[in-house]
């Protein structure tokens, strides 16, 4: 008898096990929070996962995802051995031959040392949400190829980009709202987010202890459950919000003018005079510069003497506003205005009325914002008794706390526009004095780092050769037009063109123009692309159907046009089926990993603090950790980090690499910060500890460094911090790191557009785009794609969020998260969808300029009436990751994906669709309209794509029996 119809009950929480419950400490990567896990096995198999409540990071919190974990390693989507796909072959058609991992080192180690021997850019590494990108942007670089890009450049570069090249530091990982001391937290495009288990800690005691939580989005999802207030707003027009709130702070003259004249650069004077140095810092030749990449000897207005002095200097009274010209010395006669008095006059028209329009925010409710805001930070200001010196060696007894608290993400940065409006949020929190003050915004280390950090992408030929590491960093940050990413000819190094004219500071890359740009050899074709956890063939892709057609198309001589390509995942995708090679990666419970100062660690305000991964069960089949792919290519190939000085391999593995790997030669600096030293004695600098896993076993998986309270405010400027940071390699010098509320690095490239500047300069047909986006102060302009777009015929803004219950693609073959979302409805505000005749659960149509879906109909009062979103990535492919041909996800969950382009014809040239300045992909600024299905039309989704299983899956459910 089947034993559901039995008396017996299917599980018997009471009977005794009789079995052996071992408890083993890892971290989650279910999302890219990096919780503390505790996996729970009984007779070594993984029977249970709750959260690890001695984790500082989620003290015991985990979410349905965490605890999902199990079902995820009992994925019948599992690869479980390398594939190559068989000769004649299409893409996409998941033809497969398994191969010995011998075989596929060999195939690789001749294939990529011919490419490293010869042309090394013809090799380019993508990866996707990785949290190892010290490592493989490491391996890129002793590669020798500039052709490296993680995912951050269609995630959110614009926030880290816009927020570093201002206050040299950023959300998430790199700092955040001290909720703890706040009375009024806003948060702005933030939905669930990939700090998600300390959010929501944060979140309920903030809320528990009254504070006042507003929520700017144009949807009320996640954490705006529990919002006080939800304040819709038009997608991609926060920038505008911003500049009218400056507007009303400085007119009412609520700001903090002792903070922006000592810790930021607006009291520093900008020449006005045309030419060379228009609209750039005067430097005084006579004081020593402190920092020669990005020199401090700037001039303040001096009220006291009406003369111009040295910024630094002490006893001086600066002033903010006003405009004067320069007495006798170096500069005499030179017009000059400090960077404030810009700002003021940039805002002086971004009244509320105009980003009411704008922004559909009533009028009234920006003045209030504003008062709210500026209230808060003065009003409710308060001491903490914790000394400091500044970096001027002056002690202060206190720190002040101004406890109003901002928090965004995505939503500001997924726009064309992000850059200029996360720069025009960075400015309006350092206007309310909130930069790394309690109850504000505080850093996280690495953080702060310089404005911006010093390392600068390769940018000339001579720093890509053969068989030779770059002589740069892949990825880096641009401070002038000269760190451009450019050969002689002034052509593009990169095949996606980041650090170009088209997109200078593109920080993270751009991945999403990868495969399009190689495919029209433009700027040039690569031989192989190697995928690392990245669904480019559907869900991390705009423009999805012709990517895939991309992917398979081939030369007139019947070759692909991109003629080898390496995907490296756990699972089978939509992305494995184009494969030419596959390598079967494991799941975070079966490898070690690293979670590095040296990357994206996990610290908290109080100080560093870094984690790992260490197995808790063993690979399935033949499945080997992408890590230990790497260091094996590595020393195969002979890469001078992986190589003894008598040729010989130097790590035996990825753990190895970890615990013995320096940054140089005994620099005390490796992958990981926690007990270094012979005997594990030293944090954060040390030499290399042969114990080092070991001890990170026995604490948790992670090292936790508190700095004292004199260290853990005011860092920019905290001489005892910025010692500090120096001597652990956190940063390469201790100057202090002023707040650009006017940046005079934008002001670079916009001269060289006008011809003013000496040196390079963008070509003919960019120098509008350069000098219109390059604005030295933050300024609203609406989405690019509002430039092509009939926007009579699509009026509605369409977006995606992610739910709280699933990360990305990653879920949709774990059997208990599909019981929350199997598919997923396109909301539409009731009163909208009924103007347009679609009933509530009703098939419906919605389209583009680009292209057309089918997809179900959901009422709802918590989206903005001109906005339509949808869960992200829950659609998927028939038959991917291992679903039944007629499953949910294919029949009626659908993408997006498919009504965005990944390029623009604007200005008669096609450009990525992407910000002009970083190239963050603009996700949310499609335009879209909508109409209800026909009677006689079929109740699926439309479109309708083909996945197929590959070889091996089968073991993997045989596993499971
Ligand atoms: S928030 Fe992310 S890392 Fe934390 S338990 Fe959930 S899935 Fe895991």
């Amino acid at each position: 008898m089947f034993k559901i119809f039995s008396n017996d009950p299917v599980h018997d929480p009471i009977k005794k096990q009789g079995s052996v419950t071992e408890i083993k400490k890892t971290t989650c990567y279910m999302c890219a929070c990096r919780c503390g896990i505790r996996a729970h096995l009984r007779d070594g198999e993984l029977v249970y996962i709750d959260g690890n409540p001695e984790h500082p990071l989620n003290q015991g919190v985990i979410c349905a995802k965490g605890a999902s974990g199990i079902m995820k390693q009992k994925s019948p989507a599992r690869i479980t051995q390398p594939l190559l796909r068989k000769a004649g072959s299409n893409r996409g058609d998941g033809e497969f031959e398994p191969i010995s991992w011998d075989r596929a080192f060999e195939i690789l180690t001749k294939r990529l040392g011919h490419i490293r021997a010869t042309d090394p850019k013809k090799f380019a590494l993508s990866t996707g949400r990785d949290q190892m990108q010290a490592l493989t942007g490491l391996f890129a670089r002793q590669f020798g190829t500039p052709n490296y890009a993680a995912h951050g450049g269609f995630c959110s570069v614009n926030m880290a980009a816009g927020m570093i090249y201002t206050i040299g530091g950023s959300f998430w990982e790199f700092g955040g709202p001290d909720l703890e001391r706040a009375k009024l937290f806003v948060m702005i495009g933030t939905a669930e987010d990939h700090h998600s288990n300390p959010m929501k800690i944060a979140l309920s005691k903030f809320k528990r202890a009254g504070g006042r939580f507003i929520s700017i989005n144009p949807v009320r999802t996640g954490y705006s459950a529990i919002a006080d207030e939800w304040i819709p707003i038009k997608p991609g027009t926060d920038g505008a919000l911003f500049m009218a709130l400056m507007h009303e702070l400085i007119r009412l003259e609520k700001y903090d003018a002792p903070f922006l004249k000592r810790f930021s650069n607006s009291a520093q004077l900008v020449c006005m005079d045309s030419g060379a140095e228009e609209g750039l810092f005067l430097y005084d030749p006579d004081s020593d510069p402190i920092n020669l990449d990005l020199p401090h000897n700037k001039y303040i207005w001096d009220e006291k003497t009406q003369s111009a002095q040295p910024c630094f200097k002490q006893g001086t009274s600066p002033v903010l506003v006003g405009e004067y010209t320069m007495g006798p010395g170096p500069h005499q006669g030179k017009k000059v205005v400090p960077a404030f008095e810009l700002l003021k006059r940039q805002v002086s028209e971004t009244t509320p009325e105009w980003a009411s329009a704008i922004t559909s925010i009533p009028v009234a409710r920006i003045r209030k914002l504003a008062l709210e805001i500026a209230d808060t930070a003065f009003g409710q200001e308060f001491e903490l008794p914790i000394s400091w010196t500044d970096s001027w060696g002056e002690k202060h007894d206190s720190v002040t706390g101004r406890p109003v608290a901002f928090h965004a993400m995505r939503g500001l940065s997924a726009h064309s526009n992000g850059f200029q409006t996360t720069r025009g949020l960075a400015v309006l929190m350092s206007l309310l004095g909130t930069i790394d003050r309690p109850g504000g915004f505080r850093h996280k280390a690495p953080y702060p780092r310089q404005v911006p950090p010093n390392a600068k992408p390769p940018s000339s030929e001579n720093d890509i050769k053969p068989n030779t590491p770059l002589a740069k960093p892949p990825l880096g940050w641009p401070t002038q037009p000269e760190d451009l990413a450019l050969d002689s000819q002034g052509n593009p190094l990169r095949i996606d063109k980041a650090y170009s004219w088209e997109h200078p500071l593109a920080a993270h890359g751009l991945m999403h123009n990868v495969i399009t740009n190689a495919v029209k050899g433009d700027p040039y074709s690569i031989d192989t692309l190697m995928i690392f956890m990245a669904n480019m063939s559907w869900n991390s892709t705009m423009n999805t159907m012709e990517v895939r057609e991309h992917l398979n198309s081939k030369n007139a001589d019947g070759e692909f046009k991109i003629p080898f390509l390496v995907v490296c995942d756990a699972f089978q995708s939509e992305m494995v089926d184009f494969a030419d090679l596959v390598l079967p990666d494991t799941t975070y419970l079966e490898r070690h990993d690293v979670m590095s100062m040296l990357d994206r660690p996990i610290s908290e305000f109080d100080g560093p603090v870094d984690s790992v991964r260490i197995p808790v069960l063993e690979p399935l089949g033949e499945c080997k950790p992408f890590q230990e792919v790497l260091i094996e290519l590595a020393s195969r190939l002979k890469f001078p980090a992986f190589t003894t000085p008598e040729g010989e391999r130097k790590f035996k593995d990825y753990p190895d690499f970890i615990t013995r790997f320096q940054t140089g030669p005994d620099s005390g600096i490796g992958f990981l910060s926690g007990w270094r030293g012979k005997d594990g004695e030293k944090a954060l600098k040390g030499e290399p500890n042969p114990n080092q896993w070991q001890k990170y076993a026995e604490n948790n998986c992670v090292h936790q460094y508190h700095m004292p309270p004199e260290h853990q405010y005011m860092r920019n400027w905290n001489k005892g911090y910025l010692d500090f940071s120096k001597e652990n390699a956190l940063r390469q010098k201790n100057d202090p790191i002023m707040i650009a509320i006017y940046s005079d690095i934008l002001q670079r490239f916009r001269l060289a557009a006008t011809g003013k500047r000496p040196g390079a300069q963008p070509p003919a047909h960019l120098k509008d785009r350069i000098y219109k986006y390059f604005d030295p102060l933050p300024f609203w302009y609406p989405p690019l794609e509002d430039e092509v777009t009939d926007l009579s015929k699509f009026t509605l803004n369409a977006i995606t969020q992610r739910p709280m219950a699933m990360y990305h693609s990653w879920d949709s073959q774990n059997a208990w998260l599909r019981q929350i979302h199997s598919h997923n409805y396109l909301y539409v505000n009731t009163a909208t969808a009924l103007e347009h005749g679609i009933a509530d659960g009703a098939w419906m149509w919605i389209e583009s300029q680009w292209g057309k879906v089918k997809c179900m109909a959901r009422h709802s009062e918590a989206v903005d009436p001109g906005t339509v979103w949808t869960w992200n990535a829950i659609g998927k492919a028939e038959s991917a990751w291992s679903l039944t041909d007629n499953a949910d996800e294919s029949k009626k969950g659908f993408l997006l994906n498919h009504l965005i382009s990944e390029e623009l014809t604007l200005g008669g040239f096609k450009v990525s669709n992407s910000d002009p300045i970083t190239g963050q992909a603009g996700w949310y600024d499609v335009r879209v309209k909508l109409a209800p299905a026909g009677e006689e039309e079929p109740l699926e989704t439309w479109p309708q794509v083909k996945a197929y299983e590959v070889p091996g899956m089968s073991l993997k459910k045989e596993a499971n029996k």
